[in-house]
């Protein structure tokens, strides 16, 4: 029986954003700091249990799952765990956020297994920028990785970009011009303040208006009504109607009201937003409870009654959260 979920005040939570892993191949400056400790793998969800938290909430109602990391696809039976979540009876869409690394080897298996958009995370046109700002990511593997991505036959593809000042912010119309020329999508991303990465991100930190500006010196924006069920607001180009430009503006523009998701993270708590640290531990709860979802449930409802009002992030940068990107899945 499909039960909706719903927070204490009211929103209807119809989109699970999942953490498959906290590790990556790459460390990027604004989600890691240069060294960085990963979890035990004994306190990471395993395959099955990852399975059975998508099944939970799928016939709870929710629509659309995300997976994330960390880098998913550097997770063992990724494509597997795609597969078994995207053949889900009332699933509407299974989706993935990648650094593009993996995707030359792994894009036709998971477009075969059932995942129907990817977004791919893009900072620079430039290679020694974009080792830069990974610290160990090669340009030329993403930008591979997206061409197989694109002839995999995915519904959508979409870059993200994280937009800061004195690294990549300049580029702003490079990547616009890339997105239109390859038939893709592109949002741009404010910097969050998640997690101390050994770097002051206020003196970075470029506000999506700016990014704005630059993009409409050279093209005109149309507004746009549509819809992805997250938090980017879409504009689109009028010479270049295929491509969306979204914008996602979680310090300067709060987009809390109408947030539809809750988040796991890769040990397995149930984390209620983003910008705050309410969670439950469902790791031990599907541990001690093998066989039974009912307290597992029980408890996510309870939960579900104490998701914040709104995430407190503000453009100073500031870090209020101490849990870096890679844990909790962006
Ligand atoms: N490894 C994958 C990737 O990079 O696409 C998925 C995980 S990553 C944490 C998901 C998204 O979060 C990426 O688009 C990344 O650029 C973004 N991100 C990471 N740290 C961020 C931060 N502090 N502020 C804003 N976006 C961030
Ligand atoms: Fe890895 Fe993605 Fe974080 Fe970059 S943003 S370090 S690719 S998890």
């Amino acid at each position: 029986m499909s039960t909706a979920l719903r927070d204490g005040f009211g929103r209807q939570i119809d989109y699970l954003r999942m953490s498959v892993t906290d590790r990556c191949d790459f460390r990027c400056v604004y989600c890691m700091a240069e060294d960085m400790t990963f979890l035990p793998r004994q306190q990471v969800l395993g395959l099955e249990e990852l399975y059975r938290v998508a099944a939970l909430f799928v016939a709870q109602g929710v629509k659309k799952i995300r997976l994330t990391g960390g880098e998913p696809l550097i997770r063992q039976g990724i494509v597997g765990l795609c597969e078994r979540i995207a053949g889900l009876p009332g699933l509407h869409e299974l989706v993935m956020t990648t650094n593009g690394s993996q995707l030359v080897k792994l894009a036709r298996p998971l477009a075969d297994a059932g995942l129907k958009r990817l977004n791919i995370s893009l900072d620079s046109l430039n290679p020694a920028r974009f080792r830069g700002i990974t610290r160990t990511g090669s340009l030329r593997q993403v930008l591979d990785g997206i061409e197989a991505a694109r002839s995999a036959g995915f519904q959508r593809i979409k870059l993200n970009t994280v937009v800061m000042k004195g690294r990549n912010f300049d580029e702003v119309p490079a990547l616009v011009q890339y997105a239109i020329d390859h038939h893709l999508d592109i949002s741009f991303i404010e910097e969050m303040p998640l997690g101390e990465v050994g770097r002051h991100r206020g003196e970075s930190f470029c506000a999506s208006e700016e990014v704005r500006q630059v993009i409409t010196r050279q093209h005109r924006l149309l507004d746009s009504t549509e819809e992805s069920g997250g938090p980017a607001r879409y504009m689109r180009l009028q010479e270049h109607p295929q491509t969306r430009i979204g914008f996602i503006s979680p310090n300067s523009h709060n987009f809390c009201a109408t947030c539809n998701r809750v988040r796991l993270t890769a040990e397995g708590r149930l984390l209620l937003c983003l910008g705050h640290e309410n969670s439950i531990d469902l790791r031990g709860l599907l541990r001690r409870h093998p066989l039974d979802d009912g307290p597992v449930l029980e408890a996510i409802g309870r939960s579900l009654q104490r998701k914040p009002w709104r995430h407190e992030f503000s453009a100073d940068g500031e870090v209020k959260v101490l849990r870096f990107m890679n844990v909790s899945g962006g």
